[in-house]
């Protein structure tokens, strides 16, 4: 509905309220909105045993986005609205998008995308966003690392550094637990056939095929790590010795993380039995040092969240009062009604939240 055009947009907006619009336009065309970006599923294809492709149609409010950046999916479950991001692995030029989802034990909305999702269904995008990109000016040597369904924004970012530097230096170090889990392997193949200059290798943890990651291991395939500019996204437990490895090396400047799970939270927290209260729904918990978020979670509240690491901004809410660190930051807000994301709030005092 991005067809009607500004003016009329505006018009219409302060005349009736937009909600009411896409719900009538709904029932004629459900990707007819006035600003929401939705899109419908043409393609889903197994990827491997735990990782699906979803390919999607969206519709023209769709604005582009930049290789390795994230785009938050909205569906309703049980009657809930839930949203979880997920990496583009679609290139930014393509008039398509595309995800791959890997079905997590117990996890909602990945075995709900997985079981439920079916071609020509239409669902609803939020917003785009992360950091996780290029600079403008590529690196002479690059190494990413993947591990797991960390691979998704690896892939774009690779397809794009190739894309604008065709004989750059990469190396790519792929961690996965059998060669059956390696998603996107038959175009890192094609890739390195036609890229000679892309060094491709898989560390295999079933098969022992070059081992789990330590200085050593990626030193006997790359002995130049030290000197590349490295991407990795993958799991905690890699993604914690990696950045380990590179601190202990003085080289952390150099490495830029993209992470799927929840923040690391501090182990200071000074605020142990301090309760947290959620005014409107009348609960109280104490915190049981971790997130505000974990905190609630483990007292049987269901506070609405998406990502856990304090990107999507959906559990973001106001501070009543209390003092807050943000883990990510490190900022500390002892300020009254503020707006914070409480999957990365540690509480380091008694805090009431407008929730
Ligand atoms: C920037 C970004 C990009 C991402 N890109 C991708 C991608 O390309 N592909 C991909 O597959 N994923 C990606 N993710 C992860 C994705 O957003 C979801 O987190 C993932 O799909 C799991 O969501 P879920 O709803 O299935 O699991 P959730 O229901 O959120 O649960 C996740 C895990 O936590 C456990 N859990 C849930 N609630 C509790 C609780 N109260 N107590 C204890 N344990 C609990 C579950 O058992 C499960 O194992 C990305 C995440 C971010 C932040």
């Amino acid at each position: 509905m991005s067809a009607l055009n500004p003016i009329v947009n505006r018009v219409v907006g302060t005349l009736v309220k937009e909600d009411w619009l896409d719900f009538m336009f709904s029932h004629v065309n459900p990707m007819l909105t006035v600003s929401r970006v939705v899109a419908r599923v043409v393609a889903i294809d197994d990827e491997t045993p735990d990782i699906k492709r979803f390919v999607f149609q969206p519709n023209k409010n769709w604005k582009s986005f930049e290789a390795g950046q994230f785009v938050s999916f909205r569906v309703m479950i049980d009657g809930s609205f839930r949203e979880r991001c997920y990496s583009l692995v679609s290139a930014p030029t393509d008039n398509v998008i595309e995800i791959a989802v890997k079905r997590q034990p117990n996890g909602k909305v990945s075995n709900w995308l997985h079981d439920n999702l079916s071609v020509g269904d239409v669902i609803e995008l939020g917003d785009v966003g992360g950091d996780f990109v290029l600079p403008a000016q590529l690196p002479n040597k690059m190494l990413l690392i993947a591990g797991g369904s960390g691979v998704t924004p690896i892939y774009s970012i690779l397809v794009e550094a190739l894309k604008r530097q065709p004989t750059l230096d990469v190396a790519v170090m792929y961690y996965a637990n059998t060669d059956k889990d390696l998603a996107f392997a038959d175009e890192l193949v094609e890739l390195a056939v036609k890229h000679p200059s892309l060094k491709l290798n898989y560390a295999l943890a079933e098969t022992g095929i070059t081992g789990r990651f330590s200085p050593t291991q990626l030193a006997n395939v790359y002995a130049d790590y030290a000197e590349r500019m490295t991407y990795i996204c993958g799991p905690q437990g890699l993604m914690g010795a990696v950045s380990k490895v590179w601190a202990e090396q003085g080289i952390s400047a150099q490495l830029k993380q993209e992470l799927f799970g929840p923040a690391a939270l501090s182990s200071d927290a000074t605020a142990n039995d301090m309760p947290i209260t959620l005014r409107r729904s009348q609960q109280t918990m104490l915190n049981s040092k971790a997130s505000i978020l974990e905190s609630a979670e483990a007292a049987g509240a269901r506070p609405v969240y998406g990502c856990r690491i304090g990107m999507c901004k959906t559990c973001s809410c106001t501070k009543v009062s209390g003092v807050v660190r943000d883990l990510v930051t490190g900022a500390i807000d002892d300020q009254p009604n503020t707006q914070i994301r409480i999957c990365v709030s540690e509480p380091l005092s008694a805090v009431t939240l407008d929730i």
